[in-house]
């Protein structure tokens, strides 16, 4: 059999091993210590948020977002249809109700028009919206300028759930730094790694404060141990901080080598009458966590799976819509199409930045020979 190529493997320097091993010398084995503190400082200087709490998942950080906004059950919480599950899984561990939006087919991000046409028709059901869980799929970003206006315009916060989309930018501004409360994850196959993680960055320092405080236990100030709310173990360890530092030393470099698997692709595949790539909108920068495709037909998009899998390479149907899950099935949506085909015809290609060349032949070649 060959060897496989994965979909976005883990891309290690050796250089983490350097920080583990600190940790290790130190006896800082715990959720605290040099490499929490200073994975925290290098995501602040990176993005330019003014603070950072790191955790142990991306999921955890928009859980604790949501808390941290004053969500409570039966609130309102509009989020993608066209995304992982792990965003809208914490709306429920908070008994909130998610409202599906679709998505424009420039960037597959939730349509900024049906967005505002979604507010206004819970608003006129008597329930305006809590927040916005806004959503970077696939490390290109939302058209976030217009969702930021209609977002000023009813008064709704934004949670930018950025989990694929560390490095991207909006006007050199990076994504994840726009809402009140942004969340990266570090889980094994994002485009950087802690082994699993997740960081929640903000600018007001109540926000970090209390992300520290429910991570912990929600122990309150006293000698023994007192507690007026309701904690969480959500913490980072400063082992795998230790990975986090080593891994932020080389985002810039693991981003250009992943927007070249990209141009590659787009290069190599482009001529070809039954795919399409999207285009780069004017200001915006992605980081092209993973590339994706669209084909002409369900049919083709299949072929081309198949044939891929035969080779032993790893492709990936687009997510499947949450109004389309069987355990969202029942929440509020508001629907254009565009999430439903783009899971029908579309397919995330093997985007790992430590794919050589030859993969990228192999690939390509496999790909030109069904669809031609
Ligand atoms: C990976 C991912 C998450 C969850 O992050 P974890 O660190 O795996 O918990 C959330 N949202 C999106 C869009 C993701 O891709």
């Amino acid at each position: 059999m060959n060897k496989k190529i994965w979909l976005s493997p883990p891309h290690l320097t050796g250089e983490e091993q350097k920080y583990i091993k600190e940790a290790f010398d130190t006896n800082w084995i715990a959720p605290i210590g040099t490499n929490v503190d200073a994975f925290e400082k290098a995501i602040c200087d990176y993005t330019k948020a003014k603070y950072c709490t790191v955790l142990s998942s991306g999921t955890a950080a928009i859980h604790l977002a949501l808390i941290i906004l004053g969500i409570k059950e039966n609130d309102e919480i509009i989020c993608p249809t066209f995304t992982f599950a792990a965003t809208v899984n914490p709306v429920r561990y908070l008994k909130a109700i998610p409202i599906f939006v679709d998505s424009e087919r420039d960037t597959f991000n939730m349509c900024p028009e049906l967005l505002e046409k979604t507010i206004q028709a819970r608003i006129a059901k008597g329930k305006k919206p809590k927040a916005i869980l806004l959503v970077h799929i696939y490390g290109v970003p939302a058209k976030i300028k217009e969702i930021q206006e209609i977002a000023k315009q009813y008064e709704i916060p934004i949670i930018e759930d950025a989990a694929d989309t560390l490095g991207a930018t909006y006007k050199n501004k990076k994504i994840g730094t726009f809402g009140e409360i942004g969340i990266y994850s570090f889980n094994g196959n994002k485009i950087i790694t802690t082994s699993g993680g997740g960081a929640l960055v903000a600018n007001k320092k109540k926000y970090t404060n209390k992300a520290v405080f429910l991570a912990t236990q929600a122990r309150d100030k006293a000698a023994h141990y007192q507690h007026s709310e309701i904690g969480y173990n959500y913490r980072m360890s400063n082992v795998v901080a230790g990975i986090g530092r080593g891994q932020m030393e080389v985002i810039e470099n693991r981003i250009q080598q992943r927007r070249r698997n990209y141009e590659y692709y787009k290069e190599n595949l482009g001529q070809i009458k039954e795919i399409t790539f999207t285009k780069e909108l004017e200001n915006y920068y992605a980081n092209r966590w993973l590339t994706t495709i669209l084909t002409d037909t369900f049919k083709t998009r299949e072929k081309i799976r198949f044939a891929l899998a035969k080779e032993n390479i790893e492709a990936r149907p687009l997510w499947k819509p949450m109004h389309l899950q069987p355990i969202f099935k029942n929440h509020p949506n508001y629907l254009n199409g565009v999430s439903e085909d783009l899971f029908n015809r579309g397919l995330c290609l093997p985007s790992g930045s430590n794919m050589s060349t030859k993969d990228l032949i192999k690939i390509t070649n496999c790909i030109k020979k069904v669809s031609q």
